[in-house]
């Protein structure tokens, strides 16, 4: 799922796919056939095609997409123009230009696959986490797990504690991979219908019970902003979210406001 390596499944899909339809091995396919029902869930929001802007970003050398580049290069963004067929298991792309990159979903699955072993092997009480994405399994010697949700704007410090156990937990921010310019923090996280990095929020952590969904859904809720993102995670009865926005206020999906407003210590 590597698009920084030449070989790998996807990086063939992103130079072959909009020759010939290109068979993908049955993981890939399904996390992009999964990524596409989230681009229809969160209505583009999320959505894999962003890669033919994000692709021409360094953010260790600070590149960055001039303009022009961006203009030409988001006509590509649009999950509709990936075919998916089932039958064949093949992946084809309607235009050329079209890349795509699971950046925003992939760790979920990675997590969800180490939960999956662990599982099986019979451990009930354990945390896999990859950066942004955690899965915890049981609690922790009979307490929940605290997991820290970092200040967006102050390095190494937590911003919010929560309890939590037998949930899958994933934060996007603007603090992960960025660089700032002339007082524009250009960051990771691509807004599909501009092409820029996605503005108005610092940080958007989802938790849930699949780490896969969590995952795509905390770059959702990202890209889509306090008011819509929590709106969409209130429409879905298993999953919650805490969002900061730039000025640094705090926003609970409903199911997290009482709890919160309640525990003062
Ligand atoms: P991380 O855990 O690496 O911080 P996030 O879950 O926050 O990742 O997702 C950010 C990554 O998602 C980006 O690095 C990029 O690979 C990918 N991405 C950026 N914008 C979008 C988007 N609009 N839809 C889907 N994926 C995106
Ligand atoms: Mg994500």
């Amino acid at each position: 799922m590597s698009t920084y390596r030449d070989e790998s499944e996807i990086s063939k899909i992103n130079r072959e796919a909009a020759e010939r339809k290109v068979v993908a091995g049955d993981e890939l396919f399904g996390l992009v056939r999964r990524s596409l029902d989230i681009s229809v869930l969160t209505h583009g929001a999320f959505d894999i095609t962003y890669d033919s802007v994000g692709q021409h970003y360094d953010f260790r050398s600070r590149k960055r997409p001039d303009a022009g580049t961006v203009e030409a290069e988001r006509e590509q963004i649009d999950y509709r123009l990936i075919k998916l067929e089932q039958a064949t298991g093949t992946v084809h792309f309607l235009e050329r230009g079209v890349r795509i990159n699971l950046g925003g979903i992939a760790k979920g699955y990675v997590v969800e696959r180490g939960i999956d072993i662990l599982r099986h092997r019979g451990i009930r009480n354990a945390i896999v986490t990859a950066g942004g994405d955690s899965r915890l399994l049981g609690d922790r010697r009979g307490r929940p797990w605290m997991i820290g949700i970092r200040d967006p704007r102050n390095d190494g410090e937590v911003a919010i504690s929560v309890p939590l156990v037998d949930e899958a937990v994933s934060t996007s921010g603007d603090y992960e991979r960025y660089f700032d310019e002339e007082g524009i923090r250009y960051h990771h996280i691509i807004q599909p219908s501009t092409g820029e990095p996605a503005g108005g929020v610092h940080s958007a952590t989802v938790f849930g019970p699949d780490a896969v969904m969590t995952d795509a859904l905390s770059t959702s809720v990202f890209v889509m902003g306090v008011e819509r993102g929590l709106m969409l995670i209130g429409s879905l009865p298993d999953y919650e979210s805490i969002v900061i926005d730039d000025g640094g206020k705090v926003f609970y999906s409903n199911g997290l406001t009482r709890p919160a407003a309640q525990s003062p210590e």
